[in-house]
């Protein structure tokens, strides 16, 4: 990069340089990356704990094929929203004849409350929802069925229940850890007098995986690039040898990675450890602390303070307002790097009103180079994680993954909107897998399948004999 001479980039162009090497993800880093990726999926499914990938069984073993037919529900709580939709599926040549939705976000109180309060809220919600049935219409005598997206950790003890381990992103409700979440909705719907059922409880990376899969019978993995991140694929159950129990041999499930969890071979800078230690789980999530929406805004502050404060990047004094965590966000990043003027004028009003600086378009230029080498990472990385994936299925299945068309399913706000992180995880696939190999892999964002799929989740694992 040209960095003209002037007393400020004299200053910061080693730093910039220092950055950019501790970044780097040529193609050997990105290739054991891979690798290790391979290798630590192939050691969680072995024995639960025998690896940083938790490899947690989903209990799907049954993948919508688009016969489904019949009214379903999902429910989502993952975040701050909750969404209840409703789908009437019409089979192989109907397909979706119509969906309705409804968006609420969880009042701030609820996310402390205790459990019952919060599912009686949920319950209350859907009992609204469902009174208002429009054109949606269930035989006489049969339950409402729902998939329930529960984005939490959980450990699965069937395809419809679960324990909730502990719940994380800013809920502290009391009452649920340690109990069956699908339990605690039940009883719930019981008390608001809603004769609903759950048939299926999965986490958002298996419902996105189920609704591309309806579409589209080449996806074999799924990734969500949010907030946070992980990731799930279609494996065969005679290749799990941590599954117990009776299964057919030629039987397939979706295993959950919860990659976030990674941390082999990652090129990590100081800026990255110290937001560990200041995190409130040091030691954890570090591939999704290198990868996600949540903390890319954060690394570059970080870099940029740095330079603030030893480089002089923005004058002599330091924006006070760029000493507070998480004052520039991953969406602030994509915007600056959305600026086609000549002079940045994005990239100036961005940092002026997000974190007060004043700043040359000397600065601005340097500025951009930062958040260009701290999202290169992420989505080269991103790219690496799921190349290992698709190789330990390869590496099993000789020509099952890379010698025909394969689909892996993209969801999540930052891969969606962040167009170079997009373009950074594609290269690093192609440069990983080579030209030809790298056409019959198809990286395709699934807009919205999540809700649509856990109600084909509960489509597929209705209580049921028979669709109607
Ligand atoms: P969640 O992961 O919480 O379910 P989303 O999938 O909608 O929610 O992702 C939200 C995340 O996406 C935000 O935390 C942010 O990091 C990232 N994001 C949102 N908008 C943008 C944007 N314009 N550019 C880059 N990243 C964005
Ligand atoms: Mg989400």
């Amino acid at each position: 990069m040209a960095v003209r001479s002037s007393s400020i980039s004299v200053a910061v162009a080693p730093m910039l340089t220092k950055l950019q090497q501790d970044c780097a993800t040529p193609l050997p880093v990105l290739r054991n990356v891979a690798d290790s990726m391979s290798a630590d999926i192939r050691a969680g499914l072995a024995v639960d704990g025998g690896s940083d990938l938790k490899m947690i069984l989903s209990y799907v073993d049954r993948l919508p094929t688009g016969n489904e037919k019949g009214l379903f529900y999902a429910l989502d709580l993952g975040g701050t929203n909750f969404r209840v939709l409703r789908v009437q599926l019409g089979g192989k040549d109907e397909r979706v004849i119509a969906t309705e939705s409804e968006q609420v976000s969880i009042p701030q109180e609820l996310m402390s409350a205790t459990s019952e309060e919060l599912f009686d809220f949920i319950a209350s919600v859907l009992a609204n929802f469902a009174q208002k049935g429009g054109n949606f219409h269930l035989p006489p005598g049969r339950k409402g069925e729902i998939g329930f997206t529960f984005s939490f950790p959980v450990k699965q003890t069937s395809i419809d229940s679960g324990i909730l381990i502990k719940w994380t992103k800013g809920f502290s409700v009391s009452g649920t850890a340690g109990k069956d979440v699908v339990a605690c909705l039940n009883e719930a719907m019981d008390r608001k007098g809603i004769d609903m059922r759950v048939s299926a409880l999965v986490n958002d990376t298996v419902a996105t995986l189920a609704g591309a899969r309806y579409w589209d019978d080449d996806v074999m993995v799924a990734v969500i690039l949010g907030t946070g991140t992980n990731a799930c694929y279609v494996e065969r159950m005679d290749a799990i040898p941590k599954l117990q129990g009776d299964f057919p041999s030629s039987g397939r499930t979706i295993v959950n990675l919860e990659w976030g969890a990674y941390r082999k071979g990652l090129p990590l800078t100081v800026f990255d450890r110290d937001m560990d230690a200041a995190s409130i789980n040091p030691g954890e999530q570090i591939f999704e602390k290198t990868i996600s929406g949540m903390y890319l805004g954060e690394i570059a502050r970080r870099a940029l303070l740095y330079m603030a404060e030893e480089g002089s990047l923005f004058g002599t004094s330091v924006p006070e307002k760029l000493s507070m965590p998480f004052v520039l966000g991953t969406p602030d990043l994509s915007a600056m790097q959305q600026d086609t003027t000549d002079d940045l004028q994005t990239v100036g009003s961005v940092l002026y009103d997000v974190a007060g600086v004043e700043s040359t378009l000397n600065s601005r230029k340097i500025v951009l180079e930062v958040c260009d080498t701290i999202v290169k990472r992420a989505g080269r990385l991103a790219g690496a994680g799921i190349v290992g994936i698709l190789q330990k299925i390869e590496e099993d299945t000789q020509g099952v993954i890379f010698g025909k068309r394969t689909v892996v399913a993209m969801d999540g706000g930052l891969y969606e909107r962040y167009s170079q992180y997009r373009r950074y995880l594609k290269e690093s696939v192609a440069e990983l897998l080579g030209p030809e190999t790298s056409q019959n892999i198809v990286i395709e964002h699934s807009k919205d399948g999540s809700g649509i799929g856990a109600a084909l989740l509960a489509a597929t694992n209705s209580k049921y004999d028979r669709n109607y």
